[in-house]
């Protein structure tokens, strides 16, 4: 920036901290603010436009249009380049806007004689609720920082616009509906269970009271406290018991870099330099980062961005003097939190004792916030498209994590059957307590083996409590995405070490890294693909970086030292991916005895089954595993060409297909003839109906998250095998898209438990 930006931005800063503090009407006050903006960037034109209901722009106030046009001219969001800088919320500046392909003639306004054009959307709360333009009659080419200085003024005309002056509050508030009816909101699931409260809505905004400073010195003085109070909030709480170890730890880790994120920190600091309060500063950074965020698809960017709002709020609470929702000591013991999105921190803002529920407008399964809300055991529903324009404070609220859906002010009905649902639960928690011990054999006596599947230290809590026999999958991805770096061989070592130590003999299938598709990590520079789910992912990204490949399996080689180690390929699409991981396994191990150390007392090598080809190498592929485990997820996204994360296709296709189950059969007889133990691990083998027709199939083995391993194993005792394999052998040969109803007919007359 050039040492006489910020001078020119302050005196105008300061001119407009006077009209605004001064007397008169806000339209009044809106008149001179264009005059002075005219009149210090020397431009013939200052409009403001200010958003109105049925995203209309509409004149407010000009100095250098006609002013019959004022109230007259109205523009929708994407209309003309007014409409333009709202839809895309971004500065436009251009030297010759006439020829834009955009430009839409107002004869009223009489423009037609100005040719530049700069407008910056005037944000607040995220939310474009305004433009503010000038024009010039000269080709002018605006410079960067004209633009910034437009910036920062439209963010002082954000308050006016704001504050109900201009147009009703109403309008800015796009409302659909009665807010009073019961509505039913759709998302995603983050975190599964059941919650039923009271809304609360998370950083109700903290209104800035100071936006223009005397003494940029002391602003950035102020800053450095906040930053510093921050950093000491953060130290106490990494002492907090819960915070001793789990991934939300490391999640919290990388969170505590971001306060030494120098952009960030440079950019909040060009804005005190303009004359902005240190508060006023961070606010900017914030709406800016905000609108930008809207424009960005790459979800590690996004997930990024999230943590940075987490910061700027906490640092508004220092500067402002406000503290947010939660410190104010009002949280309802029954509270279901709503919020646009959420950082990791902010979560342990609230006495987790009293959280019943998390809803975002954002979110997805990998965001920091939805690995803190596990730890916690919050049920949370993430992408609940404008959940915060049609929850009011205080609403009755049920949030039904399981199928990511939330219902305001809900029904007496639908209550009902909730609270039902959450009784039930808790008595099936309790009638599963006793199941634990039981062994899962069908009443034909054939013997399953349940495992549990894990991605968390966290999870292995639950190993025990649900009784399982072991860990059928290990997603060792998880911890390395909650990490800011890539975590060495040190400390990948402690933490398969402790993962062994907790399993207390149980076995643990580790997965290898299976990162990509939709699995980013943070320092791995995302790579730009059309079909990630088909692109560089999983074992192809750690057989073409063989390093990363053989740092995991020397960790996992040490950490297993002396005991019984298992260790499966994700993704293997030919035979031949596997003979070279199992080369690189080699190597590993011929390292590790060669430098003396105390090996496995046994190493078993699978591999998973997601990619349809490699069935079609049974006969190559089975004498080089020791157990195969097919990943039902992947599987059924390739059998049916149907995007696995995609809920429009969610259900177009049923996994109890006769194709899925034929090709089930089909593995599971190979498997069998040639005595390699057969798994299957993705979703399906979790639910009782599908668990059954995978028994049928001949499965013997299944793998599931740790709350379906209780209603798998009553299934399980419920059962005799036999007659549902006879009645899928007959099933198999129909032409039906889906056995489902078929099977549930045949459990219901059969008293299979589901
Ligand atoms: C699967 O694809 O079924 C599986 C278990 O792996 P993930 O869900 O981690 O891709
Ligand atoms: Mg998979």
């Amino acid at each position: 920036m050039s040492p006489a930006a910020p001078s020119v931005s302050r005196r105008l800063l300061a001119r407009l901290r006077d009209v605004m503090a001064g007397g008169g009407g806000a339209e009044e006050r809106l008149n001179r603010v264009v005059g002075l903006i005219a009149a210090d960037m020397v431009a013939e034109v200052c409009s403001c436009y200010v958003m109105r209901a049925g995203e209309v722009l509409e004149l407010f106030a000009t100095e250098g249009l006609k002013k019959g046009a004022i109230h007259n001219t109205r523009l929708r969001v994407g209309e003309g380049l007014v409409g333009d800088i709202a839809a895309h919320a971004r500065p436009l500046a251009l030297a010759d806007a006439q020829s834009h392909p955009n430009f839409a003639y107002r004869p009223e306004t009489g423009e037609e004689i100005f040719h530049s054009l700069m407008g910056v959307p005037i944000i607040r709360g995220g939310r474009v609720v305004g433009v503010l333009v000038v024009q010039n009659r000269t080709m002018r080419h605006y410079t960067d920082e004209e633009i910034e200085t437009m910036e920062t003024v439209a963010m002082v005309l954000a308050e006016l616009v704001a504050s109900g002056e201009l147009v009703s509050r109403d309008e800015l508030v796009p409302v659909d509906g009665n807010a009073l009816l019961p509505l039913r909101l759709e998302g995603i699931r983050l975190n599964g269970g059941v919650g039923i409260g009271t809304a609360v809505l998370h950083n109700p905004r903290i209104i800035i009271r100071r936006l223009v400073a005397e003494d940029p010195d002391l602003e950035h003085e102020r800053l450095k406290i906040a930053l510093a109070d921050i950093k000491k909030a953060l130290d106490d709480l990494f002492s907090r018991p819960e915070m001793r170890d789990g991934e939300h730890r490391d999640v919290l880790e990388t969170y505590r870099m971001f306060t030494e994120d120098k952009g960030w920190l440079g950019k909040i600091g060009e804005a005190i330099n303009t004359g902005l309060t240190a508060e006023a500063a961070v606010q900017k950074v914030h709406e800016d980062m905000r609108a930008r965020m809207s424009q960005i698809s790459d979800p590690y960017l996004r997930e990024r961005l999230h943590d940075f709002e987490d910061l700027a709020n906490r640092l508004l609470q220092h500067l402002s003097g406000e503290g947010g929702a939660a410190s104010k000591g009002e949280l309802p013991a029954d509270a279901i939190l709503f919020a646009r999105s959420m950082g990791p921190m902010e979560l342990f803002d609230y006495d987790p004792k009293r959280l019943r529920g998390l809803v975002m407008e954002e979110g997805s399964p990998t965001m920091h916030v939805a690995i803190v809300a596990r730890a916690l055991d919050i049920p949370v529903v993430g992408r609940c498209k404008e959940a915060l324009d049609k929850v009011e404070p205080l609403d009755p609220v049920v949030v039904d994590g399981d199928n990511g859906q939330v219902f305001l002010r809900p029904s007496d009905d639908i209550r009902d059957i909730f609270s039902d649902a959450l009784n039930q639960r808790q008595q099936r928690a309790a009638h599963y307590a006793k199941l634990k011990d039981l062994p899962a054999i069908t009443r034909d006596g054939i013997a399953v083996r349940l495992m549990m599947n894990a991605g968390l230290l966290l999870d292995l809590q639950h190993l025990h409590e649900c009784g399982a026999d072991g860990i059928g999958l290990y997603r060792t991805e998880l911890p390395f995405m909650a990490r800011s770096s890539l975590p060495d061989v040190a400390a990948q070592t402690t933490l398969y070490n402790k993962i062994l130590d907790q399993a207390a003999g149980k076995p643990v299938v580790f997965r290898t890294l299976d990162v990509g598709g939709d699995k980013v990590l943070p320092y791995w520079n995302p790579y730009e693909e059309d079909n990630p789910a088909l692109g560089w992912r999983s074992i192809r990204i750690t057989l073409d970086r063989p390093a990363v490949m053989r740092h995991q399996l020397r960790a996992l080689i040490r950490a297993a030292a002396g005991r019984e180690l298992s260790i499966m390929f994700p993704m293997v699409a030919e035979v031949a991916e596997l003979v070279q991981a199992r080369h690189l396994l080699d190597m590993e191990i011929a390292h590790e005895k060669g430098k003396g150390h105390v090996l496995p007392e046994r190493i078993r090598v699978g591999t998973m089954l997601e990619v349809p080809a490699l069935a079609f190498q049974m006969d190559s592929l089975l004498p080089l595993v020791d157990f195969v485990s097919i990943g039902s997820n992947d599987m059924a996204q390739f059998l049916f060409a149907v995007d696995r994360g995609n809920p429009r296709i969610a259900d177009r296709y049923d996994p109890l297909s006769p194709a899925m189950l034929t090709f089930m059969r089909y593995v599971a007889s190979k498997c069998d003839a040639a005595g390699v133990p057969l798994s299957v691990c993705g979703e399906m083998a979790g639910r009782p109906l599908e668990a059954m027709a995978l028994l049928a199939c001949g499965v013997r083995i299944l793998s599931v998250s740790s709350p379906a391993t209780s209603p798998v194993k009553t299934m399980i005792r419920s059962l005799s095998v036999g007659p549902v394999r006879d009645y899928l052998d007959h099933c198999l040969k129909l032409p039906d898209r889906s056995l489902r109803d078929r099977l549930r007919s045949f459990a219901l007359d059969h008293h299979v438990i589901l």
